[in-house]
């Protein structure tokens, strides 16, 4: 389909149609959603972003007084963005997803697997918790998991990542079990103007296209870079879920993550994730003491597996 980029529709006969006004929906997004919505087996809707799919889904849910119980090691961001919401009353607190999620809270924050820890969540357990259960999905992508299908009531995606693919949308989603949350959640987005637009929309559609083949090599060749760096003598620990294209792995200290990071010649240095493109950094930049120093993120792109090979044996050879 083509992008439509109108804010508005004509009526007819002095009837308002399905398309109004762009902030209520437009046709690439209702497109886009019906697409992902069916991958997840449920009913999607898309934010500017993921973090404004993350804040749109707190708010739209919670109120003052309520505590959210957050995945220890998720998106840093994620927690980042609950503290900013506690001001207005919102509190969370963090616990380790592969076990039981506490007592007495009002909403549960899942992460498969975790960015950069890659701990997978304990479904089971947070499905048998009176409270109602988010799955940020955005490293597993709905190739590999369909958290609905295991009890969860909500699937929040970083769109911006694999399920766009191509490090050049930014875009966000919620993937609601229950029609009637899809339709609070939407009236609070329409209200608060936390919309997406038609230009991201339509990269989404498009990458949607090549999805499952892309994460099933890019999971292919993780695997396989996951089981190179075990053995490699530079490398004190890796971190793999087993799925998707998500790995993470220690080197001695910052000194070396920072010469692998400046070494690097094919695999680009740079943030986000779940692109065509090999990305690395270290993560302590960002996240500070919460990962070890020497802990490189690496997400990998599409080329092929002995060329990123070569790069990382390189580049760790400097470090
Ligand atoms: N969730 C996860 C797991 C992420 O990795 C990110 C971004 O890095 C986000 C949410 C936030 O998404 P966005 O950057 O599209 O706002």
């Amino acid at each position: 389909m083509s992008v439509d980029r109108s804010t508005i529709w004509p009526y007819k006969d002095g009837e308002p149609g399905d398309f109004i006004y762009q902030r209520y929906g437009h046709p690439t997004g209702a497109e886009a959603e019906r697409k992902l919505g069916e991958l997840d087996g449920g009913h999607a809707l898309l934010f500017s972003s993921g973090a404004g799919a993350t804040t749109a889904l707190a708010l739209a849910l919670l109120s003052p007084g309520n505590t959210i119980a957050l995945a220890e090691g998720a998106y840093f961001g994620t927690g980042v963005t609950f503290g900013l919401l506690e001001r207005w009353g919102l509190k969370h607190v963090e616990f380790d997803q592969t076990g039981q999620p506490p007592d007495g809270v009002d909403l549960i924050w899942l992460e498969a697997p975790t960015n950069p820890f890659l701990t997978m969540p304990n479904l089971e357990a947070a499905a048998a918790h009176p409270a109602r259960v988010v799955v940020d999905a955005t490293a597993a992508t709905p190739v590999h998991l369909r958290p609905l299908e295991h009890g969860a009531d909500f699937v929040l995606h970083s769109a911006t990542k694999y399920l766009a693919g191509h490090d050049d949308a930014l875009l966000g989603a919620v993937v609601c079990k229950d029609e009637a949350d899809a339709e609070r959640l939407k009236e609070f987005r329409t209200r608060s103007g936390i919309v997406a637009a038609p230009d991201p929309c339509f990269l989404l559609l498009r990458g949607l296209k090549t999805l499952e083949l892309r994460v099933h090599r890019q999971t292919e060749s993780a695997t396989e870079l996951a089981r190179r760096l075990e053995g490699h003598a530079k490398v004190q620990k890796v971190r793999y879920a087993g799925i998707g294209g998500l790995l993470s792995f220690d080197v001695a200290g910052a000194d070396q993550a920072r010469k692998v990071e400046t070494s690097l010649r094919l695999i680009t240095n740079a943030t986000s994730l779940g692109g065509v493109d090999s990305v690395l950094e270290a993560r302590a930049r960002w996240e500070g003491e919460r990962v070890p120093p020497g802990l490189l993120r690496l997400s990998v792109g599409l080329e092929p597996v002995e060329e990123l090979w070569k790069d990382l044996d390189q580049a760790l050879a400097q470090a």
